[in-house]
């Protein structure tokens, strides 16, 4: 942008410095988001199309997609049903054959062809008797225009919106190179690219490659500029952090550590011990920790948050623990009152604007028994410390009044379902406390480096012992009956059981899936007399709360749920789990369900019904069946869905790319990692 007076630079004049662009056209830039003149020139194109070597109509080969050219010898539309349906025809000779373009009920195409015209074709050859594609994409070749722009090279083409043509763009691209694609300088001069084009030629290139290895080597670089970009701002927000912050000592010296420890009822794993010994380092140091903690379901990632707390509250100071869902979060409270309680430590519950005492900090028992709600806040001026305090609770947290002096360090269970602001403001609400996030969803490598650069990344690696194994199969849809009869078997055997239906109830979204409602009532009869509870996020929270701790303490024997349950839920003996339309789940949030089960000794098992669906649906169901290793399932998720999809809704965090693809592009993104912290080393940035 142009400060003060400054004059715009060639790539900041708007499009309608461009010879052709007026007002109208530009309105319609402005609909692909381009509104400079270098917008333009980093407009990607979605694919190519090599015309050095059309093929020739003669040669067209069944069900495989081609470029071709030829003149229009013949049209026309035929109607029938009252004109309701109409294919539309045009048929091309090239002198070695003839070839039908047809399109179902758009009669208005006649208006874009005549007979005489040449034209180039795109699109799958469906039939060879006659020759013939439906739907191709077309351009009309017109005399008089450059023809060594779109023909006889290999030609970009172009998202577009309605009202522009492929060759006007490619056109207008074409001369803007030719007056400013020298204006790209090298943003970061001393930075050595390799085997990468500059920047400059990588732009050229982006739009008329000379091979197409070349369109992605300009791809490549364009991309590491976009991801350097990102990793200075993260690496910059972090070094200004670690110069300003002075963490609170939070170490602790191990006075409750041992007795909790003893307590537990079972072993730290190794790689749990590692990983405490990573976040002891970082809670005793002077710049407070930032710390993603990634481990698969299952692996046990809660206690590893307690024995944190644990060493903050040692240390004199407290502790907050956001969940995502107030199920969770009630759950945790209770984990956390059975070890901390006998231990003289406060747990407290956040939920809406209510906060209440689980267990109360040595010396204010008197007050815990004046009933939770009447109990102090500790945080509260004036109110005499007895010791500090866990609190626990959803984004309540960030948004009621929550702010507790001393707030050494703050725990975010399930990351990936907040958004890295909602992370922020938990983190604002003390002076600087140390971060501890978790995340379930293993994070393929090149998504967490740019998703929580700014985190350092501790794994655990191992489950703990004594396991039963979770086998999981696929079935149709018309299997269910005899699933059904599998899961009132093992509810004789005293197991417990989870269904899964992605709606709650009709409206809520595609017809065809079922909602937790219907399929409530059908299996309430059917597993009589085993009690059967019904949980979703309509539900009032008191409901939501009778049936879960009912199905913890067994009285309910199975649960239908919708994903709700997806986080963190964690009741041993429920060894048994159907999930309906399982199509409709990507795959990482079908790896979480089926986390909820496999927690105890029994063996488990993960039923996914698949309703009518597509091949490819049915291959990403199967990649389930035959691994339980979260870190394959998200890396063919990412590949899969890219990062939007794989992420959700929650992840606002996620910068908007051109050029990166994450799914790819891990080797990028470690370059630009490593160039960031060069150029800030050397004060080049
Ligand atoms: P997640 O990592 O999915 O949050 P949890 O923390 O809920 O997993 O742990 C799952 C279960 O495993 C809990 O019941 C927990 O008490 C238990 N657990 C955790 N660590 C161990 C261990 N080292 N040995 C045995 N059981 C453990
Ligand atoms: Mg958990």
């Amino acid at each position: 942008m142009g400060i003060g007076n400054a004059p715009l630079t060639p790539l900041e004049q708007p499009v309608t410095e461009l010879r052709g662009v007026g007002p109208e056209r530009a309105a319609l830039l402005a609909r692909l988001g381009i509104r400079t003149v270098g917008d333009l020139l980093l407009h990607r194109p979605r694919r190519y199309e090599d015309r050095r070597r059309l093929e020739r109509i003669a040669g067209l080969k069944l069900n495989e997609s081609a470029t071709t050219q030829g003149r229009i010898v013949a049209q026309g539309v035929k109607y029938w049903k009252q004109r309701r349906k109409s294919l539309f025809e045009c048929v091309l000779d090239d002198g070695t054959g003839r070839l039908h373009c047809r399109w179902w009920n758009l009669p208005f195409m006649e208006n874009y062809f005549k007979v005489g015209d040449e034209v180039l074709v795109y699109g799958k050859v469906r039939s060879l008797k006659p020759r013939a594609i439906d739907h191709p994409e077309t351009e009309t070749i017109e005399g008089g225009e450059d023809r060594s722009i779109h023909l006889h090279r290999i030609v970009p083409i172009y998202p577009l919106t309605e009202g522009l043509t492929q060759r006007w763009l490619r056109a207008l691209i074409w001369r803007a190179l030719e007056a400013c694609g020298n204006a790209f300088e090298e943003p970061w001069p001393d930075l050595n690219r390799g085997n990468l084009p500059t920047r400059a030629v990588a732009v050229r290139q982006l739009h008329f490659p000379d091979e197409m290895g070349d369109a992605e080597a300009a791809r490549g670089r364009l991309a590491l500029d976009e991801l350097t970009d990102l990793q200075l701002a993260i690496q910059r927000r972090r070094r200004r952090l670690h110069e300003l912050a002075r963490a609170l000592p939070c170490g602790g010296d191990n006075r409750l550590m041992k007795r909790f420890l003893r307590s537990l009822g079972f072993k730290l794993t190794e790689s749990q011990t590692e990983v405490l010994r990573e976040i002891r380092r970082d809670l005793a140091g002077s710049h407070p920790m930032r710390r993603l903690l990634q481990g698969d379901v299952g692996s046990g990632k809660t206690v590893v948050a307690a024995c944190a707390a644990l060493m903050t509250l040692e240390s004199g100071f407290n502790v907050a623990l956001m969940a995502p869902t107030e199920i969770l979060a009630e759950q945790h409270g209770c984990v956390f009152a059975r070890w901390f309680g006998p231990l003289g430590l406060g747990v407290a519950l956040q939920t809406g604007s209510q906060k209440s005492f689980l267990t109360a900090p040595a010396g204010e028992i008197a007050v815990s028994l004046a009933g939770p709600g009447d109990a102090k806040d500790p945080s509260e001026p004036g109110v005499a410390l007895a010791g500090p305090v866990v609190t626990v609770g959803t984004h309540a947290l960030v948004e009621a009044g929550y702010c507790p002096d001393a707030l050494g360090l703050a725990i975010i269970d399930e990351q990936h379902k907040f958004g890295v602001a909602q992370r922020e403001r938990l983190v604002r609400k003390g002076h600087y406390p140390h971060l501890l996030v978790m995340t379930a969803t293993p994070i393929p490598r090149s998504l967490g480096l740019t998703l929580y650069g700014d985190l350092d990344i501790s794994v655990i690696n191992q489950m703990p012992a004594g396991r039963g194994r979770v086998r999981t199969h696929l079935r149709s849809e018309s299997s269910l009956p005899k699933v059904f009869d599998f899961v009132r078997e093992k509810l004789g055997e005293g197991r417990q059981a989870y269904i899964v239906c992605p709606r709650i109830e009709e409206g809520d979204g595609p017809a065809a899936v079922k909602t937790v409602r219907e399929e409530f009532d059908r299996v309430r009869t059917l597993f009589a007399p085993h009690a059967v509870g019904l949980l979703h996020g309509r539900l009032p929270p008191q409901e939501k709360d009778r049936v879960m701790e009912g199905f913890r303490a067994g009285r309910i024997a199975v649960l239908v749920a919708t994903s709700i349950i997806e986080v963190g839920v964690d009741v041993p003996n429920a060894t048994v789990m159907v999930i309906e339309n399982a199509e409709s789940y990507g795959l990482a949030q079908l790896h979480q369900l089926r986390g909820r089960i496999g927690r105890g000794r029994e063996e488990s098992h993960c039923i996914l019904i698949a309703a009518a669906c597509t091949d490819e649906a049915r291959r990403r169901l199967e990649a389930l069946e035959q691994t339980n290793d979260g870190f394959r399932i998200a890396e063919t998720d990412l590949l899969l869905r890219g990062p939007g999809e794989f992420l959700g809704q929650a992840q606002s965090g996620m910068p908007r790319f051109r050029f990166v693809e994450l799914a790819r592009d891990l080797a990028l993104v470690e370059q630009a990692r490593t160039a960031a912290a060069g150029l800030l080393d050397s004060d080049a940035a």
